[in-house]
């Protein structure tokens, strides 16, 4: 397993040659001009595709093959957090790709799950819309995230597809594909299924690759570290971002109030970020 810093040293290897994170199959260059090929979201891009590549690797070379596939979405209803920059990235996709009506209807969904998860799980809700720290909600996940009725609002529910696949978090790539490695040992060994089609633990362990060298870097890009000091933000499932988004943001759009996600290097949008407290 590469340490930290060979772990990152591999995202930080920016070029503006590379394909834009929006999915329009254009170079970075001549698509989201303004983007930096240092950012935040240009190296959770990149994270993305060597996670893909992981395994594709695996599922070429290995005999047992891991069952999740585009399609098998009933994990979609599980209560997911993401970072806001993979959120972001989300939002481009979806301004790229959809249409007005269809992201205004992922909003009014998302605003339905809040109801939804109010009565359903008063816990979870209470995590999302008090203002507890990372620590706090990560305990709350850890007692109380299940699965929800009801499925990420990103999700066709007809066909069971993930409607921003190729813009996917980073959870919703690993989660069944790979070695779960959230928790402890202990925990990752524990015999819960991972979902109705996986048991976990071993079992699981058995089909799926390893992918827990990526974690750190993971980390590095959904927290806000300056030198040795890392400071965790706050995550939430999708549907609670497209609420907050929705209410506080630029409205029930895709478009983005704040770009530095996208335009800043990364080292300086974390020096912004610490100096502001944010
Ligand atoms: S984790 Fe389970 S439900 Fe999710 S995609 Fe994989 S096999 Fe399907
Ligand atoms: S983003 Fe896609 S894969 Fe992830 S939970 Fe939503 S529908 Fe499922
Ligand atoms: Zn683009």
């Amino acid at each position: 397993m590469p340490n930290t810093s060979e772990a990152k040293a591999r995202t930080t290897n920016p070029s503006d040659d590379e394909p834009c994170f929006c999915g329009s199959g254009r170079k970075l260059r001549s698509c989201h001009k303004t983007a930096s090929p240092d950012s935040r979201a240009a190296h959770m891009t990149r994270l993305y595709r060597e996670v893909e590549r992981t395994i594709e690797s695996y599922r070429a070379d290995s005999p047992k093959q891991p069952p999740c596939r585009e399609g098998c979405g009933a994990c979609c209803s599980d209560y997911f957090p993401v970072s806001q920059v993979e959120f972001e990235l989300l939002l481009v996709y979806m301004e790229r790709h959809w249409s007005r009506a269809e992201i205004e209807e992922a909003f009014d969904r998302a605003e339905e799950n809040l109801l939804l998860l109010e009565r359903e799980n008063p816990q979870m809700h209470a995590s999302l819309t008090h203002p507890v720290d990372r620590k706090g909600e990560l305990d709350a996940v850890r007692h109380h995230a299940g699965r929800n009725s009801f499925p990420c609002p990103l999700l066709d529910r007809e066909k069971g597809r993930c409607r921003v696949y190729p813009a996917r978090p980073f959870l919703c790539r690993t989660h069944g594909s790979s070695h779960t490695f959230y928790g402890s040992w202990r925990e990752r060994l524990q015999p819960e299924r991972v979902c109705e089609h996986i048991d976990g633990g071993r079992s699981h362990r058995k089909i799926t690759p390893n992918v827990a060298d990526l974690w750190p870097l993971y980390e590095e890009l959904a927290d806000v570290r300056v030198g040795a000091r890392r400071r965790l933000l706050r995550q939430y499932p999708i549907f609670y971002w497209l609420v907050l988004y929705g209410r506080h943001g630029s409205g029930r759009t895709a478009e983005l109030g704040s770009r530095d996600n996208f335009d800043l290097p990364l080292s300086e949008h974390n020096a912004r970020m610490a100096a502001h407290g944010e």
